[in-house]
């Protein structure tokens, strides 16, 4: 029996995500082992990695985890009602002139990496009267958010004059590794020491700091010494490597949360000869079954995995032939009939490729192949 047929309400479309909750919690139950006395955040930003992050921040929640954390403040707005505000939630990126004084009506915990942030979200503290629990980032080597440790000394003033005023109350000290997956470079050593170091200087101006955050998945993975009492993992949660050319998820013990599956809507046999898709850039060296899938680049389905990727077609590995279209693509599907189910990726335990396995075959990482999977897919939340 396929699966679809329990699905009876959802929104109609040929095919679908299913988001395994054993999974994730499997994974998650990892960070934890790993963080030790760490306190877990799970990193739910870009919808949960294309996961869900409603579902995900819930099943997050329900599992102990205490902090949630994404990147837009918007984001963080939009969760934190849907979430009834339970748990901490970090909004980690917001613009000048960005809704502040809402984020403190929900009690969403602010990372601030500029001045003007700084002094936007002491001026929201100070007309909402609710103190902003922030959590002040440095920038130790991605140069892309944070306070400079050179530009520290004159910050560090302003930051304890509006804690003392208690307009702010200062959280979390934060920074970013940008080389974990890189076992032989120093560059997360010299992080490390760089974030120590601003962590004493935030020490010797007086400023209490609650927790320290530095790690993401590799570096939790990777990196026993830039845990602090604060990790920040995402990518790993999901199932997926961080580096797979380090170690892939198999080897870490992850189970991939999503598997990505769609109804075949038409099959035909061909000669030899027949050239298959946008340009023939494949042409079929014998009489074949072509089957179509209704998945295209417009699903976030990479144009590169044109005659690239295999998928599963009743336990078999079919090859993907031609170029992916925007809503469709053709694979191999001897023996198959329109209906069957196709399996884009999941588990390699299940025979399936792996996300990962996709990115590898689309030069790219398999954070993309998830994070990009396109909204009109529906996620189905099983387990
Ligand atoms: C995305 C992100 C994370 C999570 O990274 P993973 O590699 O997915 O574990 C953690 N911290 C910050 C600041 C991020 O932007």
């Amino acid at each position: 029996m396929s699966l679809k047929h329990a699905y009876n309400g959802e929104p109609h479309f040929p095919s679908r995500a299913l988001i395994s909750r054993s999974a994730f919690e499997h994974n998650l139950a990892k960070a934890k082992d790993l963080a030790g006395d760490a306190q877990v955040m799970a990193v739910i930003k870009a919808d949960a990695y294309g996961h869900g992050a409603e579902k995900i921040g819930e099943w997050a929640l329900d599992a102990g985890v205490e902090w949630l954390a994404v990147a837009q403040l918007g984001e963080a707005i939009a969760l934190r009602k849907a979430l009834h505000e339970r748990g901490r939630m970090l909004a980690l990126i917001a613009e000048p002139g960005a809704p502040f004084w809402e984020a403190l009506e929900l009690g969403i915990d602010l990372s601030v990496g500029a001045s003007w942030e700084l002094d936007e979200i002491a001026l929201a503290a100070n007309e909402s009267k609710i103190c902003a629990r922030v959590h002040i980032e440095v920038d130790t080597g991605m140069a892309r958010g944070g306070f400079s440790l050179a530009e520290l000394p004159s910050v560090l003033p302003t930051i304890a004059e509006y804690a003392e005023n208690g307009l702010i109350e200062t959280v979390g000290l934060w920074s970013h590794l940008a080389m974990a997956d890189v076992l032989d470079s120093d560059e997360t050593e010299r992080q490390t020491a760089e974030f120590v170091h601003a962590s004493t200087m935030f020490a010797d101006a007086g400023i209490d700091i609650q927790f320290h955050h530095l790690a993401a998945s590799g570096g939790l993975l990777w990196h026993p010494d830039t845990r602090f009492s604060m990790v920040r993992p995402g990518i790993m949660l999901y199932g997926l490597s961080p580096a797979p050319e380090v170690a892939t998820a198999e080897e870490m013990g992850l189970e991939p949360v999503m598997r990505l599956e769609a109804d075949l809507v038409s099959v035909r046999d061909v000669p030899a000869g027949t050239g298959v898709s946008y340009g023939h850039t494949a042409t079929t060296p014998i009489p074949m079954r072509l089957g179509t899938v209704p998945l295209g680049y417009a699903d976030g389905i990479p144009r590169h995995a044109s005659n690239s990727v295999e998928v599963v077609i009743g336990n078999q590995r079919h090859e993907l032939i031609g170029r992916v279209c925007m809503d469709q693509f053709v694979v191999a599907a001897p023996g198959a009939v329109a209906g069957d189910t196709v399996t884009l990726f999941g588990a390699s335990a299940d025979g399936y490729l792996t996300a990962d396995d996709w990115a590898q075959h689309c030069d790219t990482i398999g954070y993309e192949i998830v994070s990009r999977l396109g909204t009109r897919v529906p996620r189905y939340f099983v387990d």
